[in-house]
């Protein structure tokens, strides 16, 4: 009877991570056995194991008997997060808890949903453990470097099932119908997503973890509608409001524009999360009060105002004046080339309180393109592509750079050809590096570590790939247009 043995110790597992309570005891088994086609069940004292290992066994028990008919990672996947949601809260019940926790603090309710993300797997902590994480020591501060290898590659059979599939609902992964959705070959499902009700700028909008985890407590914020990201004046209340509910957690928006915004433009929402980003500690210059506002100039790639105040109106009105004088702004001798007509001017804001002060990081950015430049004249230039060629987003103008999956595979080939393995050196995956491996290849030293050579020289380029980004660049030139431009405001 392995499968009755294998519902006990799931159902173990529930009841010490207080996913289930006794009073639910009874009816979660008798879901949980009619999913796996049994008739009866038999209490077992059975001590768990953690849960990825019970929901792999249950996944082979149930593709060895015909219960579920897709053997491939979405389908398993999909399958393993309907399991788990048998013995969960529904989310009314989760909503109630972290309102009752919210009471105690704020803390205690994003401590609650956090453990219960995780402990649900809904966020993955495994496949996230996987990534391989470094930092780099820039001229400027200390950026931090990710390969994300937390969403497992799909294979071409995969790929080809695929195809066809999109049923265009949810519209998207951050609509609220994703809560609770099974998923289908087409769509990783949600089913054991749980997500609370919040109110930004007197808008209906959620809260919820990012099930890809890239940093402490990686959450998203999004609206209630599927409506395009926008950049305004609203924007900036509604990041303090959101600060006013949760005051040890940063937020920050993508631009609202494409190349410089992040990957998903048709859906309004927000990142948030308990991390310390490089860019918190870059170096500011203190340039002038407006007001009750304080105004610095950061010493980083790309060009960043911080503003900070006690009052919280004053920095929103002062943040909305800024974004109006960028929206405005045009400098063709440093190809920040920008018209009412056609507007590449935007911001990416990041908010965050330090103790009774509010304080808002307003990187500047533009999207326009030249001929030389079709990708964009401030994102990544093409001989960087073999590491980054993903628009700069949030996440990375803040310093944290999230490379591909690939690259785990190509760094360690690249490591083994600098001490000696000629054969490494011949493979098809480095083509796209080879110009990269001739530069840096002189400058390494055999006695050395080559995978944390490659590593540290991967670290340049992406220090480079920022400053590609940045709208003033950090020479002589560029810092006395950006003072310019503080000095009108
Ligand atoms: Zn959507």
């Amino acid at each position: 009877m392995r499968i009755n043995a294998l519902i006990n110790e799931l159902l173990a597992y529930a009841l010490e991570k207080g996913i289930l309570e006794e009073a639910d005891y009874a009816y979660a088994t008798n879901l949980l056995i009619d999913f796996f086609g049994e008739k009866g069940f038999t209490k077992e004292e059975i001590k768990a194991r953690d849960l990825d290992a019970i929901l792999d066994d249950l996944t082979a028990y149930a593709l060895e008997n015909g219960i579920l008919g897709e053997d491939d990672i979405v389908s398993r996947d999909n399958f393993k997060a309907k399991t788990i949601d048998l013995l969960m809260d529904r989310p009314k019940e989760v909503i109630r808890k972290f309102h009752a926790f919210y009471k105690e603090s704020p803390r205690k309710a994003t401590d609650y949903l956090y453990k219960l993300s995780k402990d649900v797997n809904y966020i993955q902590t495994k496949r996230i453990a996987q990534n391989i994480k470094w930092k780099h020591g820039a001229e400027y501060g200390t950026i931090d470097l990710t390969i994300n290898l937390s969403k497992p590659e799909k294979d071409p059979r995969l790929i080809a099932l695929q195809k066809g599939q999109k049923s265009g609902y949810p519209k998207c992964h951050l609509c609220l119908e994703n809560e609770g959705y099974r998923g289908h070959i087409g769509y990783d499902g949600r089913s054991n997503l749980r997500i609370i009700p919040l109110n930004l700028n007197s808008e209906p909008w959620f809260f919820q973890y990012s099930p890809y985890s890239y940093f402490e407590e990686h959450s998203i914020v999004l609206n209630k509608e599927h409506v395009p990201m926008v950049i305004n004046r609203g924007t900036f209340i509604k990041l303090a409001d959101f600060l006013d509910y949760f005051p040890e957690y940063f937020v920050g928006s993508n631009a609202e524009l494409p190349i410089v915004g992040g990957s998903i433009l048709n859906h309004e929402h927000y990142q948030s999360g308990r991390y310390r980003f490089p860019i918190e500690d870059a170096e500011a210059e203190f340039f002038r009060k407006a007001g009750d506002v304080e105004v610095y100039a950061l010493r980083w790639p790309l060009s960043t105002v911080r503003i900070k105040s006690r009052n919280r109106e004053s920095l929103i009105d002062y943040a909305a004046h800024i974004l109006d004088a960028w929206r405005e702004y045009e400098n063709k001798d440093l190809l920040i080339v920008n018209s009412k007509e056609e507007p590449h001017n935007t911001i990416t804001p990041i908010s965050r309180k330090e103790e009774e002060f509010y304080v808002f990081d307003l990187i500047l950015r533009n999207n326009h393109t030249t001929e030389d430049r079709p990708d964009g004249v401030f994102h990544p230039r093409q001989a960087f592509h073999h590491i980054k060629k993903e628009n700069i987003g949030l996440i990375e103008a803040m310093g944290l750079g999230i490379l591909p999956g690939r690259l785990k595979t190509e760094f360690d080939l690249i490591g083994r050809f600098l001490s000696g393995d000629e054969e490494a050196g011949r493979d098809e995956r480095l083509k796209k590096h080879w110009h990269w491996v001739e530069r840096i290849k002189d400058r390494y030293n055999p006695e050395t570590d080559a995978a944390g050579f490659v590593l540290e020289e991967a670290g340049k380029v992406f220090s480079e790939v920022l400053k590609d980004a940045g709208v003033f660049k950090m020479d002589e030139e560029g810092q006395q247009a950006f003072r310019e431009f503080l000095k009108s405001l």
